[in-house]
């Protein structure tokens, strides 16, 4: 059901690595990564938080 297999996706010709977003396991939806003020991933629809 939950595509956390891949949450990265590495760019061989700059050598960085981006972050894909992942589902929200509550409802589903894309979930937004933020850095600050603490890195976490957060819903925006039911406004579940996961911590990094
Ligand atoms: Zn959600």
């Amino acid at each position: 059901m939950a595509e956390i297999n891949k949450l990265y996706e590495y760019d061989y010709k700059t050598g960085t690595i981006k972050l894909k977003n992942k589902k929200c396991p509550r409802c589903g939806s894309i979930m937004a990564h933020h850095k600050k003020p603490v890195e976490r991933w957060a819903c925006g629809k039911c406004g579940y938080t996961e911590f990094v």
